[in-house]
């Protein structure tokens, strides 16, 4: 796909033809689990344990340590899953960023298992959580699809799915390119992978659904509050709040893509990369089977990759990229430009509108590993490269478990070193570059 100059990009924006009258640039998401106005709670001085940040990391941990029996505030900056919990695509699946031939290469056939075998368990966790806690986010594990962007991509996903089905006994299949009409209705691609592990959910009822539970365990919810700093405390710690200090014998970090001067540490480890989505009106009957004909999730391997899915009323196309160097926060902008990318690869959505577009803040990691750990005491949980629908809540989990002292605790993801760079502060003002490196290659198909 071709890649974007800003002025390009800034035209097609203010032209916004394709935008309809009633445009919104806030998660299509919202329209059925809109931001939660919550009562103010009042604030113990002393307390247990206190989470910063509401979104699926710091929500689940709540959940596990009030169930536990542990007194617990969360903490939050602006409202209530304001993060990526409640923006993302929704996809899951057992993915970790890099392939599986990359990365035994790099750290070994033994470690590369337990890693991706992780992942694996990731999936499961988000699936016996949904399950058992009867939350209802029209989940639905329809399996996900890869479209290989360049011919030497095919290859390469059919080494990883080889090396996948040996050692972790997964299921999936290739689809050459002759036969990918029957997974998505572009001709743009050079065949791909199906993998049925993973699948869908409504991202923002599935946070409103975990919301509930933590809730009803008793959890205190202090939205609009964000924490300045934590301190050292006579039996734990001080977290400073512009209303005032709190003490907490323990402290838990789950601000992922948001990360800020609080823990520069944590911010020195994680890097924020913006994603965007758009939403289309709803499809004319018929067209939908044609595109999307099996209701999975679909990706490409683009450097700049798209992820898409119909939306959960199967009408609707959902479809996500990441941001080019030139729209950095600007949802106008990126829409315009995902909208050019939506209509290279269905070419018969040229007239279609666009209903919605937004953006939000994933995090990264410099080794591309999911990340949890304990710095000076306090516990974090963070860096999911573009996993955390599923991983989030599964190592929030985890890190309670950490909290309470519980040998299940352990995990392969808090094995690892957490690696930074020299002269990075928690500001990438090396992407730019690097997105219009990826830009270019993609639209060469490098
Ligand atoms: C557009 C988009 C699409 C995505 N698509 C997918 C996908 O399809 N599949 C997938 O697996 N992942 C996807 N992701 C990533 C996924 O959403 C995240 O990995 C996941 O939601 C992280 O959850 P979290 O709870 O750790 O962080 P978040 O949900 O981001 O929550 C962090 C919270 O911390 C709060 N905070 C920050 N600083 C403070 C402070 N000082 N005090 C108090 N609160 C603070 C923030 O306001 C925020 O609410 C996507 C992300 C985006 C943005």
């Amino acid at each position: 796909m071709d890649h974007q100059d800003v002025a390009g990009v800034r035209e097609v924006a203010r032209a916004a033809k394709n935008y309809g009258d009633d445009m919104k640039f806030e998660p299509y998401w919202w329209e059925q689990a809109p931001r939660p106005e919550l009562p103010s709670p009042v604030v113990p001085a002393r307390i247990d344990v206190a989470i910063v940040g509401s979104g699926y990391t710091g929500l689940s941990a709540a959940l596990t340590l009030a169930r536990a029996g542990r007194s617990v505030v969360v903490f939050e900056a602006s409202e209530v899953g304001h993060g990526g919990s409640t923006r993302n695509g929704g996809g899951f699946g057992m993915t970790l960023k890099t392939p599986f031939p990359t990365l035994a290469a790099k750290l070994g056939l033994k470690r590369a298992t337990a890693l991706f075998a992780g992942a694996l368990e990731a999936v499961d966790y988000l699936g016996h959580l949904i399950e058992s806690e009867g939350i209802d986010c029209q989940y639905d594990k329809v399996g996900r699809f890869i479209g290989a962007h360049r011919p030497k991509d095919y290859d390469a996903l059919g080494r990883d799915l080889e090396l996948q089905r040996k050692h972790l006994g997964i299921e999936g299949e290739m689809v050459p390119r002759e036969a990918q009409h029957r997974e998505v209705g572009t001709d743009h691609y050079h065949g791909g992978r199906l993998l049925h592990a993973g699948g869908v959910l409504q991202p923002a009822l599935y946070h409103q659904g975990l919301l509930e539970r933590v809730l009803q365990a008793g959890v205190r919810i202090a939205a609009h509050r964000p924490v300045n700093a934590i301190g050292q405390g006579q039996d734990g710690f001080t977290v400073v709040t512009g209303e005032g200090d709190v003490e907490a014998r323990d402290v838990i970090v789950a601000t992922n893509g948001y990360t800020g001067t609080f823990m520069p540490w944590l911010r020195r480890r994680i890097i924020p990369i913006q994603s965007q989505i758009i939403v289309t009106e709803p499809l004319a009957p018929g067209v939908m089977d044609r595109l999307i004909p099996k209701r999975r999730m679909l990706g490409d391997t683009c450097k700049l990759h798209h992820y898409y899915r119909p939306s959960p009323d199967g009408r609707r196309i959902v479809f996500g990229g990441r941001a080019g160097a030139t729209e950095i926060g600007d949802a106008h902008a990126s829409g315009a430009h995902l909208y050019r990318r939506l209509t290279a690869l269905f070419p018969e959505l040229a007239d279609i509108r666009i209903t919605h577009s937004w953006t939000g803040f994933t995090g990264y990691t410099f080794d591309t590993l999911p990340h949890m750990g304990v710095r000076d005491g306090v516990h974090y949980a963070a860096g999911f490269c573009g996993s955390g629908t599923a991983m989030a809540a599964y190592l929030g989990h985890k890190i309670a478990l950490r909290v309470l002292g519980s040998p299940e605790a352990a995990n392969i993801f808090d094995t690892l070193n957490h690696p930074t760079r020299p002269l990075y502060y928690g500001t990438p003002w090396f992407l730019p570059p690097i997105l219009t490196y990826y830009g270019w290659r993609d639209g060469l198909r490098l």
